[in-house]
């Protein structure tokens, strides 16, 4: 265990943590950054000063079990993040996966099942439910875009149907298809998605 005067931060930080008790580094880690503020004195510069001191060693601070969870699809923390729940098929699961979630896997994949995919709406004999981070409004987004796709397959078909045999001149085509984005394709296309 070593003191925590071995800390290469300035002698008053180390005094002020000796003062509240902690006197090794080991014990300094046992604390995340938001109780450390917590600390009479100790500011966001000594804060600073201190995991950088610890991240030289190798070391961090503990993880805040308060902090809130990050959005997979903004890649960022977000205040109304939570577990989202999807069956997708094996496809649409990996395209998720790649794009827009930015390589971030699943926190959970569920057995086969037999069912529709959220996503593109076809029936599979093994859509599992797949679990992500997301906040709010990707949350609303990558529910909705399925919802697009029925919508356009369902005027397709309207149109082969109906339109097709008496105006065989006339094409319909899709020239936007409704697809999941990654968050930076969407900030920097200023789009509200
Ligand atoms: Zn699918
Ligand atoms: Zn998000």
């Amino acid at each position: 265990m070593l003191d925590i005067h071995n800390l290469n931060v300035p002698v008053r930080i180390q005094q002020l943590l000796s003062e509240q008790g902690i006197t090794t580094i080991e014990q300094l880690t046992k604390f995340c950054r938001r109780e450390l503020s917590k600390l009479p004195k100790l500011g966001a510069k000594s804060l600073d000063q201190i995991e950088e001191a610890l991240i030289k060693r190798g070391l961090s601070l503990a993880q805040d079990p308060f902090a809130p969870y990050t959005c997979a699809r903004h890649g960022q923390p977000r205040g109304d993040v939570s577990l989202e729940s999807l069956y997708l098929c094996d496809g649409c699961a990996r395209k998720f996966q790649n794009i827009p979630f930015r390589g971030t896997a699943p926190e959970y994949v569920g057995p086969p099942v037999k069912g529709y995919c959220l996503h593109c709406n076809r029936l599979f004999n093994n859509v599992r439910l797949r679990q992500w981070y997301l906040c709010g409004i990707c949350s609303r987004v990558v529910k909705s875009i399925g919802r697009s796709m029925v919508a356009d397959d369902y005027l397709q078909a309207w149109w082969q149907r109906e339109v097709q045999p008496d105006f065989p001149h006339l094409r319909l085509e899709l020239t936007d298809p409704p697809e999941l984005r990654s968050y930076d394709f969407n900030e920097t296309q200023g789009e509200t998605r």
